[in-house]
């Protein structure tokens, strides 16, 4: 099976080939241009994953809501999992940059972390 991505490791967004046999591992990759591409493409074939940032909401703050975001990428097939908990989280302020909102969310061993501030009214 040939899979075409486009990698996302930086602007340059080559576009990569990689080739997968009948146990699902990859045979080659082309079209990277550096190793990191490489590396890239043959986790998204095998184990995509991704960054998360998003908003948590804020009881008794003087936003309603703070940014956060995963301290890992987290595994793609648990990405609908994880806003489901942390849609459902509600933080009390004051809460600080770097502050942990979910431990372990959804045992990915990924935590997710305020990226900035919110003061309490
Ligand atoms: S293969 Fe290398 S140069 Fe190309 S987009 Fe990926 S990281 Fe950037």
């Amino acid at each position: 099976m040939t899979r075409n991505i486009t990698c996302v490791t930086c602007p340059m967004g080559c576009g990569i080939t990689v080739e997968i046999n009948e146990n699902g591992e990859v045979t080659s990759v082309s079209g990277n241009t550096c190793k990191r591409g490489e590396t890239y493409a043959k986790n998204e074939v095998t184990n995509p994953q991704r960054s998360l940032a998003t908003t948590v909401r804020v009881n008794d703050g003087v936003y309603n809501v703070v940014p956060c975001k995963s301290s890992a990428p987290l595994p793609k097939d648990k990405i609908f999992d994880c806003m489901k908990v942390i849609n459902s989280i509600q933080a009390q302020a004051p809460v600080k940059l770097g502050d942990v909102l979910a431990e372990n969310i959804c045992s990915t061993g990924v935590n997710i972390v305020a990226t900035n501030h919110c003061p309490a009214k």
